[in-house]
């Protein structure tokens, strides 16, 4: 077997925390919704998702879990608003996952 093609991924640096923050390019708006509603629920349970779905490793799974919105449209740190679906927060500088 040839070893598979390392697949293109995206990279939000968080200025906050300044964990890396990646995900599979091509990731489906609908895939991004479940994530996002499973991280909603529990953390840990997204970064569980992710490191089996998106074959992320521990790491960026946790740090992908973590950068979450805590609902949609708010900063999962301070809960501010936060307006598209990579944000980082205006107050206070958490990048956000709005999926
Ligand atoms: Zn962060
Ligand atoms: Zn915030």
């Amino acid at each position: 077997m040839k070893p598979s093609e390392p697949r293109s991924r995206i990279s939000v640096a968080c200025p906050k925390c300044g964990q890396n923050i990646v995900w599979p390019e091509r990731l489906s708006a609908e895939e991004k919704r479940k994530i996002a509603g499973i991280g909603r629920r529990s953390r840990a349970e997204a970064a569980l998702f992710a490191r089996t779905t998106l074959a992320l490793d521990l790491h960026e799974a946790k740090a992908l879990a973590h950068h979450i919105s805590a609902e949609e449209g708010c900063c999962h740190r301070c809960g501010s608003s936060v307006t598209s679906e990579i944000s980082i927060c205006a107050k206070c500088r958490s990048a956000n996952l709005d999926w």
